[in-house]
C-alpha cells in the first residue's frame, strides 16, 4: 500500500468514526431533550389539577424569622433574637410564600441558579422548579411519600406535601425544648412552666422555618451539584447507590456553606436543627428510658447508643439531622467546640433492614419448612422399612 493511500484510508476511517460519534451524541441529546419535555408535560398537568398541587405552604401559614434570617451581616443576631424572645417582642410575620421565596433566593445565591428558583409554577429551563404535591400519580419520583426528591429533569424538586405538613404539625406540638434551653436560658430545659405561650409560639415558628430551609436547601444542593449524575441514570438518588453517602454529604455541605455566609444565621440554624434532632431522637428511644428521671436531659443523645433500622428509600430523619449538624460543624467548627454532635453521630448506627432481605428470609424459611415436612414424611417410612 502506498503512503498516500494509507493516509487517505486513515483519514476516511477517522471521519467515519467522528460522524458516528456525532450522530450518537445528537441522539443522546435528543433523548435528553425528550425526557425533559416529558417531565415538563407531567409537571404542567399536575399544576392544572388542584387535587395534586398543594399551595397551602405559601397561603395561610406565616413564618416568623426573615428579619433574623436575612439580617444585615455584622448585626449581633443572636443577642437580638435572645432579647426579642425574652421580651416577647412580636416578630415581623410574613406570608408563607414570601418566606419561601426569600429563603429560596438566599439558598441559590452565587450558584448558576442565582435568582432562578420558583415553587409550584410552570416549569422553566435553567431554573430550580420546586413542587409541593399531594400525590405523584405518574411516578416521576419513584418513591414519593415522606420526602422531598430532586429528580434531575427540569431541575425539579418534588415534595410530598403530607410529609412537610406532618413535620410542621409535629413541631407545632413541641411543648418542651432541649438544646434551645442553653441558648435562651441556661437554667435547664424550657418547659411550659417556665415559658409563656407567646414565647413558645415564637420558638416553634423559628423551628418550622429552619426545618423548611434545611429540607428544601438540601434538595437545592442536589440540583446545584448532581444534575449530570441524576439525569445520567434517570433515577433519583437512592439509599442503595454507590456513593450515596458522599452525595448526601455534598448536599448537606451546600446547605452548611449557604448558612455559613452569615455566622449568626448559621448559629441559629444549627441550634434550631439541634432542637429538632432532640425531638426526632426521642422517637427512637425505648419508652422506659424516656420515663426515667433523665428525661428531659438535653445531652441524652451523647450518653446512649442507638441502633436505627431503615427499610425506606431514604435515611430516617433523625440520621439525616445529625449528619447535617455534623456538616455544619465541619464548615464552622466554632459552632460546637465540645464535639457533642460528632460524638452523638458516632453513637448512632444505621442497620439496613431491606424488604429484599425480608423476602429472602421468607423464601428460605418456606424452603426449610418444606424440607422438614418432606424429611418427616420420608424418615418414618424408612425406619419402618
Ligand atoms: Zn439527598
Amino acid at each position: 500500500m502506498s503512503a498516500n493511500r494509507a493516509i487517505w484510508l486513515t483519514t476516511g476511517l477517522m471521519a467515519a468514526s467522528l460522524t458516528a460519534l456525532l450522530a450518537c451524541a445528537s441522539r443522546f441529546d435528543a433523548n435528553r431533550k425528550a425526557e425533559e419535555e416529558r417531565i415538563a408535560g407531567i409537571l404542567r398537568s399536575y399544576l392544572e389539577d388542584s387535587d395534586i398541587v398543594d399551595n397551602s405552604l405559601g397561603e395561610g401559614e406565616t413564618h416568623g424569622m426573615p428579619q433574623y434570617i436575612f439580617i444585615e451581616p455584622g448585626t449581633d443576631y443572636l443577642s437580638k433574637l435572645r432579647a426579642d424572645i425574652k421580651a416577647l417582642k412580636p416578630p415581623e410575620l410574613v406570608s408563607g410564600q414570601q418566606f419561601l421565596d426569600r429563603a429560596c433566593l438566599e439558598l441559590t445565591k452565587g450558584t448558576r441558579f442565582d435568582g432562578k428558583i420558583q415553587i409550584n409554577r410552570p416549569p422553566q429551563r435553567d431554573t430550580v422548579n420546586i413542587y409541593v404535591l399531594r400525590r405523584d400519580p405518574k411516578g416521576i419520583t419513584q418513591t414519593f411519600h415522606g420526602n422531598c426528591t430532586y429528580i434531575g429533569w427540569m431541575n425539579a424538586i418534588v415534595c410530598d406535601a403530607a410529609f412537610l405538613r406532618r413535620m410542621l404539625a409535629e413541631i407545632d406540638a413541641y411543648t418542651e425544648f432541649y438544646d434551645l434551653s442553653w441558648f435562651i436560658d441556661a437554667q435547664g430545659p424550657i418547659d411550659a412552666n417556665r415559658t409563656t405561650p407567646e414565647m413558645q409560639d415564637e420558638i416553634r415558628r423559628q423551628l418550622k422555618a429552619c426545618f423548611l430551609l434545611w429540607i428544601i436547601g438540601h434538595e437545592i444542593g442536589h440540583a446545584v451539584l448532581h444534575y449530570d449524575y441524576v439525569t445520567g441514570r434517570s433515577k433519583p438518588i437512592h439509599l442503595h447507590d454507590a456513593g450515596f453517602l458522599q452525595r448526601e454529604q455534598e448536599a448537606d455541605r451546600f446547605v452548611a456553606e449557604s448558612f455559613a455566609r452569615h455566622q449568626d444565621w448559621a448559629s441559629w440554624f444549627w441550634l434550631a436543627l439541634s432542637e429538632i434532632f432532640q425531638h426526632e431522637y426521642r422517637k427512637h428511644m425505648p419508652p422506659d428510658s424516656l420515663n426515667s428521671s433523665d428525661n428531659p436531659n438535653p445531652r441524652l443523645a451523647a450518653q446512649e447508643y442507638l441502633s436505627i433500622q431503615t427499610s425506606t428509600y431514604d435515611l430516617p430523619l433523625v440520621v439525616r439531622c445529625i449528619r447535617m449538624l455534623c456538616q455544619m460543624v465541619a464548615v464552622l467548627p466554632k459552632l460546637d467546640l465540645s464535639g457533642y454532635h460528632n460524638e452523638v453521630n458516632r453513637h448512632i448506627t444505621v442497620v439496613e433492614h431491606s424488604e429484599d432481605v425480608d423476602a429472602y428470609l421468607l423464601v428460605m424459611t418456606a424452603v426449610l419448612l418444606i424440607l422438614i415436612a418432606e424429611s418427616s414424611r420420608v424418615w418414618p417410612a424408612s425406619r419402618r422399612g
